[in-house]
């Protein structure tokens, strides 16, 4: 037995949340994927079997009170606000990921005022960003200037108005410094806009100890909410009443069934909805989010970096010297939760990995992508990816 594996086993034995696995439907491969789409909570299943048939079928209309339809965007904001480090009544669910950076982009050049007429965005965003950033600059008249976030305290001045970053690189797994970017943008005026897509679940955001103004993120990764579950709209409290949503729907009125004629937005978090939510996904993600009970984020993001050390120590024992190179940093406090590594042949190299029971993904030209979710994920099984990895690319 090699090195790594009898390492692997005592990993194992010693880890706090390996008791976690259980609340999952899980089979016998190595799921690293769950920054794409988190695997499947074993509380679902039932959730939305109840929530069509008994919900919907018996109650019907009866259930946007009696079963609380009407308000879990909010609750299930407030179930998702610990896992960020936001306190309560400040975190809206609903829409797509994409649909929020919009409404808090745009709501973010309002909150700035007049007379700041530049928009930074992180030109390494995930591309949804960056098209939506285009097209609420040309809205608002603003310019958009894509800036690497490192470069981003020198890119301010007295003309930003906000900016929008991406807390982990989706791509290359690189964690971005959120408590000091988050103060030079505050220090120059401009407000700021997280998209923690990558990062909520996997690590601690802090989002009220930093400071951070509008955040955004999606809960089918790392929060395992099901493909296409509702995205969530951060607004700090003391931003709350001049939040001036772009898209403001019946459902974030005042008084949404008085059906009147003028707009006026409703107090606290409420002012983030658009429409009629998505209740099945939205439940679903409820659901999901049961996996958390008695779970720390600290402990999940100690675990995550003792993964992503051993998968890089396993890939450095089983890989020929030269055939990969990680694009992830080694320093902890600039690494979420993935690995992604350089590599030749790249989509091939995956094709084979899933074929042999390593699910990871694919980015184009050259990357292979492998996702870190300590609820599920054990060091068994990162020493397995690493040494099928491997056996594939030796065997070329
Ligand atoms: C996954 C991801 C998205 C996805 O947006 P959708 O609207 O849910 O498709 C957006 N931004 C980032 C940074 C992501 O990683």
């Amino acid at each position: 037995m090699s090195e790594q594996r009898v390492r692997a086993a005592k990993l194992d034995a010693a880890d706090e949340l390996a008791g976690l696995r259980a609340r999952f439907v899980l089979d016998d491969a190595v799921y690293l994927d769950g920054n794409s789409l988190g695997a499947l909570p074993a509380a679902v299943p039932g959730r939305v079997d109840d929530v069509v048939r008994r919900q919907w079928g018996e109650l019907r209309i009866r259930s946007w009170s009696e079963s609380g339809w009407w308000t879990a965007p909010e609750r299930i904001g407030d179930r998702i606000a610990p896992l960020v480090g936001a306190a309560a009544g400040q975190i809206v669910v609903g829409d797509s990921t994409s649909v929020n950076v919009f409404k808090a982009l745009v709501g973010a050049v309002r909150l700035a005022g007049e007379g700041r007429d530049e928009i930074l965005v992180d030109a390494t965003t995930f591309p949804t960003d960056g098209y939506i950033a285009e097209s609420a600059a040309r809205m608002t008249g603003r310019t958009l200037r894509p800036v690497a976030p490192s470069q981003v305290p020198g890119a301010l001045g007295d003309r930003t108005a906000a900016v929008l970053l991406n807390h982990v690189d989706y791509r290359t797994g690189r964690l971005h410094d959120l408590p000091s970017l988050t103060a030079a943008v505050r220090a120059a005026g401009a407000v700021s806009v997280w998209d923690l897509c990558h990062s909520a679940g996997a690590l601690p955001v802090g989002l009220d100890e930093h400071g951070v103004d509008l955040a955004v993120g999606c809960t089918y990764k790392y929060l395992n909410g099901g493909p296409g579950s509702p995205a969530y709209l951060y607004v700090r409290r003391d931003l709350q009443e001049r939040f001036d949503s772009p898209l403001p729907g019946w459902n974030s009125h005042a008084e949404p069934f008085g059906m009147r004629r003028d707009y006026e937005p409703a107090p606290g978090a409420v002012r983030g909805r658009v429409g009629t939510p998505d209740i099945l996904s939205m439940l679903a993600l409820e659901a999901a989010l049961e996996v958390w009970d008695g779970v720390s984020v600290d402990a999940v993001r100690a675990k995550s970096l003792a993964l992503t050390d051993f998968f890089l120590e396993c890939v450095a024992a089983y890989v020929p010297a030269g055939r990969v190179e990680s694009l992830t940093p080694d320093a902890h406090a600039e690494r979420g939760s993935q690995v992604a590594l350089r590599c030749a042949d790249a989509g091939r190299v995956m094709a084979r990995l899933i074929e042999r029971g390593v699910v990871g993904d694919f980015r184009h030209p050259d990357v292979l992508r492998f996702g870190f979710t300590p609820l599920y994920v054990g060091f068994g099984d990162v020493e397995r990816a690493a040494r099928v990895l491997g056996e594939v690319i030796s065997s070329d």
